[in-house]
């Protein structure tokens, strides 16, 4: 790599660009500004663009804002700092390049519409400066999009397969975080944003950053990723490993996941990659078909509900008022949470689109709203998927949630951690209130199914059988 130098002041600067890589370990573009440069400027963009897009939320703005802070302390420690900065990202890159001298801008690769698009109005703006841009692939997934495909298509579209080829390709060393960053003086920063500042955030949600991540990734592979084969659907136990957010903002490193997992080894390590390798294999997807985050993969001619009913539906799905407890319970996490369980997506995803056959674009655009993890490559493929536009390869599955709660949450422990007005209500017989005497089925004032599953099961299969 050729590094420029900067005529002024003599030392060599680069310029690496934080996106969804929020981290100073395993971190690719850092390592290479480090190693061409003598300073190197940690850069996060405030984009109000990115706002714009949906991405910005409460909840994952105040994760965010833990991210950044935990970066710049990190970085502190290493005798450097993190440089803020708000506006458009291309402007503020070019700025923070000419006021640094930098010959060089490090990035890592996205796979949205949205990162292409920055990517390339940064390659021309710089380019046309006289300076250089280094994207750099398998940074935010673990293999980049399109590192392997099936013979006549530019992405997989079924798992399995891809699975195969994913786990045979060699993966990159995980590095470490450098000893020390050596930042440029007088390049100005607005100050890094606290999540103290961000209004009507979810209670219960984590706490972000490297750190914490790392925490976390290090505890839970060393307790419970032995039994996540088996517990990872126990909706009560919750051993599954939370760190989808840390992901998502690239705090911990997706790479670096799957390698320690692999050298804990055994099947509950295995079924663990297997799930960060669906993370890949959407991302794959959306790479090579940006429109699928808003239109569908495979076309069923659905002519979704509208209307009064619709919308009070709706509301009664996003408010965890159904009548059916564990998908009002894990509506309730959601909200009070930011995070939901696996499983609870799938069967609240299942009861919107199907029972209720309201277009999975109104449930995705909830989830993008309060989820912290909430991003544009798996959460919209995997509602895809449970809609049956995606790439399930049985569309029309539908979760029944009386049996899905009998069998995830079979004590019930799950829906009464969330229902509080079902807390009176012994073992099972939670998941059919409507089935309990009287006095105990009213108790707490829970509502009656706003529709009943044969009824939704019904209208499912006409509208499918129609297109
Ligand atoms: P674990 O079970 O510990 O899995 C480890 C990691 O693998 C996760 O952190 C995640 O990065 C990845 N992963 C696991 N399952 C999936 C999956 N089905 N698809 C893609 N990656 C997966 N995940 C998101 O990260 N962001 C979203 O916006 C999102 N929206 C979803 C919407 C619906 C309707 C459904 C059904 C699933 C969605 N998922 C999403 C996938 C999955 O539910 C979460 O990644 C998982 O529940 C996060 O919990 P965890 O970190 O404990 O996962």
């Amino acid at each position: 790599m050729t590094a420029h130098r900067n005529a002024g002041a003599g030392a060599r600067v680069a310029v690496v660009l934080f996106t969804s890589d929020l981290r100073l370990h395993d971190h690719p573009p850092l390592r290479a500004a480090l190693a061409s440069a003598d300073e190197v400027v940690p850069l996060f963009v405030r984009d109000p663009a990115v706002d714009g897009a949906g991405f910005a939320s409460p909840n994952r703005l105040a994760f965010l804002a833990d991210c950044l802070t935990d970066l710049d302390a990190g970085l502190r420690e290493r005798g450097g700092r993190l440089v803020v900065r708000h506006g458009d990202t291309v402007a503020e890159v070019l700025r923070v390049a000419r006021e640094a001298g930098a010959g060089e801008v490090h990035v890592a690769a996205g796979c949205s519409a949205f990162a292409h698009r920055r990517e390339t109005r940064l390659r021309g703006a710089l380019e046309g400066d006289g300076r250089r841009l280094a994207v750099h692939d398998g940074v935010v997934t673990v293999l980049p999009p399109g590192r392997v495909t099936p013979s006549g298509s530019d992405h997989f579209a079924v798992f399995t397969p891809y699975y195969r080829r994913w786990s045979a390709e060699p993966l990159r060393s995980p590095a470490g975080a450098p000893r020390a960053v050596a930042v440029p003086a007088g390049v100005r920063s607005e100050a890094v944003p606290a999540r103290a500042g961000v209004a009507s955030v979810s209670g219960g949600l984590a706490v972000g950053g490297e750190r914490e991540g790392r925490k976390r990734m290090s505890a839970w592979l060393s307790r419970h990723v032995g039994a996540y084969g088996d517990r990872h659907d126990d909706m009560a136990g919750d051993v599954t490993s939370r760190l989808s957010p840390y992901l998502h903002f690239g705090a911990v490193s997706a790479t670096e996941a799957v390698h320690r997992a692999r050298a804990l080894g055994g099947p509950g390590a295995e079924a663990f990659v297997r799930q960060v390798c669906w993370r890949d294999f959407n991302h794959q997807l959306l790479n090579a078909r940006p429109s699928v985050s808003s239109e569908d993969y495979r076309p069923r001619q659905d002519r979704w509900r509208t209307g009064t009913a619709a919308g009070a539906d709706l509301a009664a799905w996003k408010e965890g008022r159904t009548g059916y407890p564990v998908v009002d319970a894990a509506m309730r996490q959601l909200a009070h949470e930011g995070w939901m369980h696996n499983r609870g997506r799938l069967l609240t995803a299942s009861f919107l689109t199907k029972t209720l056959y309201l277009d999975w674009r109104e449930g995705a655009r909830h989830f993008l709203d309060l989820l912290v993890d909430g991003d544009v490559a798996n959460n919209q493929l995997n509602w895809q998927w449970v809609a049956g536009t995606g790439t399930d390869s049985r569309p029309n599955r539908v979760l029944n949630p009386v049996l899905q709660g009998r069998r995830y949450d079979p004590e019930g422990t799950y829906v009464r951690r969330w229902v509080p007005e079902l807390r009176g209500v012994a073992g099972g017989s939670v998941h059919e209130p409507w089935k309990l005497p009287e006095g105990e089925r009213d108790a707490g004032g829970y509502p009656a199914p706003i529709v009943t599953l044969a009824e939704g099961l019904e209208r499912f299969r006409q509208a499918r059988a129609r297109g």
